[in-house]
């Protein structure tokens, strides 16, 4: 299986190098994979999303990429990969990450930065952002917030094997109205860029707009429409907690994402922005730190999903911020704790979604335990990463368990994660449907 996954990753590159020789490789490609169709996984244990329980001993067997069953017999001529004391997972779901943009302590200068690099260099950048998250067991993630169609440029290079990361589901531009957290030219003086922006840079002002801008995403490769319901913590002129799209504005933007089979997440710290989503018939809540109890009764009552990205306060601590936005953020991170532990109480639905970008890349498992520590079970938290998150992205039929017939994406960590939810930080292996991306235990044997 790695044989087959190295020559589909690298077999470009050797058709480069070798420009006489791409027959004998391929052959050579085709033996090998034929040979090793059936891959067994074997650990100590497994947690396969399915329940709440590790059991033991873990056995995963997989055949064209695919999960063929759970548990026992090992096929005859199958490849073992015996990965010793450690307990599989199903790969990991984040289900609120930024790839295309860059992690940086620096606020304004990364705002200069931002201004000053070529789009090409920001899209080299996000291929190191997203095999970071692939080498640290997110196998998949919703990636809501981009620019210049970085998010689909690297989505299709990712699934035509160009390089290595994981599934996405991409959003193109994050929808919100004029100055609001999701307006990139807010902050800075007026025509600067020529023109003011408009909807297709996600700048929407009417119901009417924010059809166009559902549609213009839609048609230029977005999975998912990711909207601004309320102001933000590192846009430079907002309130964090205000409403900044009307009623009708975010019904339009719903109404039209699910007519053409998009789901639909808001980010929304204040509640009266958040209510206005959830009413809307929004499918997530991102953030969602100052949520009231209305707020939170109306979610479980409608299934909404909260994504609390409780991850941003470990790259808000270590960032140098103006003083309008330091303040922001610090009324932030006091107020999430106590809203994600109301909103447990309520049994509102849970899925694991980091921020990545507000805080270094491949950091994304800190999550697993910040949620522990809220007053999750750890087999909640890793459900939240996993099964939960796979139903919020409607994949629950792809990923998310480990289940026949599910893809193969299966992580491992060493130890057992229900007896320490850290040791999701220290993944030891990833496969992404069939594909060994990192092995750090064992050389694989023939059965
Ligand atoms: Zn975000």
């Amino acid at each position: 299986m790695v044989t087959a996954a190295l020559c589909s990753q690298f077999m470009p590159v050797r058709q480069l190098v070798m420009p006489f020789r791409p027959l004998a490789f391929l052959l050579l490609c085709f033996s090998l994979s034929a040979q090793s169709r059936v891959t067994a996984i074997r650990a100590a244990r497994m947690f396969a999303g399915t329940g709440t329980t590790v059991t033991q001993p873990g056995l995963v067997i997989i055949a064209d990429g695919k999960i063929q069953s759970v548990g026992g017999p090992v096929p005859e001529g199958a490849t073992v990969i015996d990965l010793g004391d450690a307990t599989l997972l199903p790969g990991f779901i984040d289900a609120h990450t930024h790839l295309s943009m860059a992690f940086d302590r620096d606020y304004s200068g990364a705002r200069l930065a931002a201004l000053s690099r070529t789009v090409p260099e920001s899209a080299i950048r996000a291929t190191e952002n997203a095999k970071r998250t692939l080498m640290a067991g997110f196998t998949t993630v919703r990636d809501v917030g981009s620019s210049d169609f970085i998010d689909v440029g690297l989505r299709n290079s990712i699934n035509a094997g160009v390089v290595p990361g994981p599934r996405m589901l991409v959003s193109v531009h994050a929808l919100g109205s004029t100055g609001g957290h999701c307006d990139d030219s807010a902050g800075f003086r007026p025509n600067l860029f020529g023109r003011e922006t408009g909807p297709k840079d996600g700048v929407i002002n009417s119901p009417e707009q924010a059809r166009y801008a559902v549609r213009y995403n839609i048609k230029y490769g977005a999975d998912v429409i990711k909207t601004c319901a309320t102001g933000g913590v590192l846009s430079p002129t907002d309130d964090v907690d205000t409403p900044q799209l009307t009623q009708a504005e975010l019904d339009a933007i719903v109404s039209e994402a699910h007519a053409l089979r998009r789901k639909t997440a808001a980010h929304a710290h204040g509640a009266e922005g958040a209510k206005r989503a959830i009413r809307a018939g929004i499918d997530s809540i991102e953030h969602g730190t100052f949520l009231d109890d209305e707020a939170l009764q109306m979610m479980h009552d409608r299934g909404t999903y909260l994504v609390p990205t409780l991850a941003t306060r470990t790259g808000l601590a270590e960032s140098k911020f103006p003083p309008l936005v330091q303040k922001k953020a610090d009324l932030a991170v006091k107020s999430q704790d106590a809203m994600v532990k109301r909103a447990l109480a309520k049994g509102v639905k849970i899925a694991l979604g980091t921020d990545a970008a507000v805080y270094p890349h491949g950091n994304n498992a800190v999550e697993f335990a910040l949620m522990t520590a809220d007053g999750m079970s750890p087999a909640q938290s890793l459900l939240a990463g996993t099964a939960v998150a796979s139903d919020l992205l409607g994949l629950s039929s792809q990923i998310g368990t480990l289940t026949a017939g599910k893809q193969a994406d299966i992580v491992a960590v060493p130890g057992n994660p229900l007896d320490n939810i850290k040791l999701t930080g220290s993944v030891v292996f990833v496969m992404k449907g069939g594909v060994v991306y990192r092995n750090e235990r064992s050389s694989s044997s023939q059965q």
